[in-house]
Formats: structure tokens, C-alpha cells, sequence
């Protein structure tokens, strides 16, 4: 089918779909596929954009990059129909306070990409797409992955899953609510500690990628308690946010108040915390009060007497949290 139609001069200009035109891949980029069809038809992609009547010589990824494009003719020479077009395009929230799609490729499916060398497919670049939705495999940075050879702990999986469904749900329905609790989150995350940022959504490296997208879920279940058991660990974190807030004094008071009343995380010795006298507790001789006693013999109970010291110190704090927040009457 040719596509036919006259020029200002008067003369009738005649473009031809593409002789060879190797099919979408499921989910594909438009300019992935665009790249690939530059590749099959022997040409150049900057070539291939100005026959299509793009006005710039990288080809679309938005619909916004579409504009002032005659798209009866560009769907025409691609032989795409319309309504696949919009499929191809990535969507943008501008309103959004987190950036979730990625400007460039960063990850990618090895079983996909060694199926359909070069493709791109839409998905690979949300933040929150840890897995490739067409063949199941977990994606892979593109780069070089420092943490490749690191087995991610089971609960850091766990959590950075639910943070990133939590990111794709606020982003999709629009929650600027949510997104704004998930960017003040990774703003005091990223203060107190390097790896979880907002750029390290994109991170190559697993690890960093995964703590982020934890720390969303933390931020977004118990955000103060999150907070205050990094800073209590670490005491500077308290001067780091007071000088990076200066504007939120009275949360990290909060913060500084609640990062207090949890026990100190201490090294494992002699078995675990069950041989732990009451006088060590804290590193003080003041005796534990009786809600921590409790938490710790819960937490006990359920994880096991040789559970790692930290995962107990999790669990009772875990078990603490909800007395903790209706103490402090935080919201
Ligand atoms: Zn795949």
C-alpha cells in the first residue's frame, strides 16, 4: 500500500511503508521498535525519522515527542494501527513528586533481549518493575552490577517488592498524597543514610535499587519508626535532619524522642539476647521497662532462640511500634 499526497509545490510525493517490517515485540518501546525497523531495512535511525516526517532525528518516546507529527501518515508508513500507537509511548506524570520512569534504558530481560536482540521493551523502564512481564525472568541492570554475585537477604526482596507495587499503585491512580510521603520519605532516608535516594531507583546497583525502593515501603507503613531505628543506631543522623529540615523541627524531635525509647541494637554474644542480663540492657544498668520485655519474649516466640540478634531487634520493634505511636499520638 502506498500513501500518496501533494506537496506545496504541487508535486505529488509518494511514501512507501517500509519493505521489511519485523512485528512489535509484546509491550515494545516505539523507539526500539523504530530502531529496529532502521536496522532491518538498512538505514540509518536519524535517515529512518526524517522519512517518517519526525522533526528531530531520535525517534519518539512520548506523545509529547509526536507533536506536529502527521500521524495518519506515520501510522501509515509503519503500517501501525492508531490505537497500537498509544501503546508504545511512555506516559509521563508530570505532577507526580517522584520521577518513576526512567529517561534512558537501565535495565533489561537477558531472556528477551538474547530472544530479540536490541529490543526495548516499555515496562523495563518504571522504577517499580523488578520482573520482565512477559517472560517472568527478574530483569538486570544494564551496566556492570557491583552487587551481582550479593544474594539479596529475603526480607530486603520482600519489603522492596511491596515498596515498589506501593510506588506503581500512587503513581498510576495519581495519589500526589502518596507521592509526596514516598518523596519526603527517600529525602530523610537519603540524609541518613547514602544508598537510598531518589536517583538510586534507576541505580545499578541491585542492592542501592532494592534498599530504595524498601525504604518507600517503610516510608509508607511506619515511616517515624523507620527513621528512628537508622538514627538510633547512628546519632548524627539527628544533627544531619535538623540541618536539612530546618523547617520540619518538630518532627525530627519527634523522630529524636521515639529513635530514644527503642532499644539499642548491641552485638550478638554468648547465644543471643535470652542470655542477655537485664543490667546490660541499653548498655545502661537501668532496667528494661516491661512493654520492652515483652516485645522481646514475643519476638522470641515467634522468630526462635537462634534467630539473628537484629532480626529479633526488628520484630520487637515491630511489636513496640503501634504502642510507641499511640504514646506519642503521631498520625
Ligand atoms: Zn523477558
Amino acid at each position: 500500500m502506498d500513501r500518496s499526497e501533494p506537496t506545496t509545490a504541487g508535486i505529488l510525493v509518494i511514501h512507501k511503508p517500509l519493505p521489511r517490517r519485523p512485528a512489535p515485540y509484546q509491550d515494545e518501546l516505539l523507539s526500539s521498535w523504530i530502531a529496529r525497523l532502521a536496522d532491518a531495512n538498512y538505514c540509518s535511525l536519524p535517515e529512518l525519522c526524517r522519512y517518517l516526517g519526525l522533526g528531530q532525528e531520535r525517534p519518539p518516546e512520548t506523545q509529547s515527542d509526536l507533536a506536529g507529527v502527521n500521524l495518519d501518515r506515520f501510522c501509515t508508513l509503519l503500517r501501525l494501527p492508531s490505537a497500537e500507537l498509544g501503546r508504545m509511548l511512555l506516559r509521563r506524570r508530570a505532577e507526580f513528586p517522584i520521577e518513576c520512569i526512567s529517561w534512558s534504558d537501565f535495565q533489561h530481560c537477558p531472556a528477551c533481549t538474547h530472544k530479540v536482540p536490541g529490543v526495548s521493551l516499555r515496562h523495563w523502564r518504571y522504577a517499580w518493575s523488578l520482573q520482565c512481564e512477559v517472560c517472568g525472568s527478574e530483569l538486570s541492570p544494564l551496566g556492570r552490577d557491583p552487587a551481582a554475585h550479593v544474594n539479596l537477604p529475603t526480607r530486603l526482596r520482600t519489603r522492596a517488592k511491596e515498596g515498589a507495587k506501593q510506588l506503581m499503585l500512587a503513581n498510576r491512580r495519581g495519589d500526589r498524597h502518596a507521592g509526596r510521603r514516598m518523596d519526603l520519605t527517600l529525602q530523610v532516608a537519603g540524609v541518613l543514610a547514602p544508598e537510598p535516594r531518589h536517583g538510586a531507583l534507576f541505580s545499578q546497583n541491585r542492592i542501592d535499587r532494592f534498599k530504595t525502593l524498601a525504604a518507600i515501603n517503610l516510608g509508607m507503613t511506619r515511616p517515624l519508626l523507620a527513621a528512628a531505628l537508622t538514627m538510633k543506631s547512628d546519632r548524627v543522623g539527628e544533627t544531619k535532619l535538623r540541618i536539612a529540615f530546618p523547617h520540619k523541627r518538630k518532627v525530627v524531635d519527634r523522630l529524636s524522642r521515639l529513635a530514644e525509647s527503642l532499644p539499642r541494637q548491641r552485638p550478638r554474644e554468648g547465644g543471643g539476647p535470652k542470655n542477655q542480663s537485664p543490667t546490660n540492657y541499653a548498655g545502661t544498668t537501668q532496667a528494661p521497662r516491661q512493654e520492652y520485655l515483652q516485645a522481646a519474649r514475643k519476638a522470641i516466640d515467634q522468630l526462635g532462640e537462634n534467630a539473628e540478634w537484629s532480626d529479633l531487634l526488628n520484630c520487637a520493634a515491630k511489636l513496640l511500634e503501634s504502642a510507641c505511636q499511640s504514646h506519642m499520638d503521631i498520625s
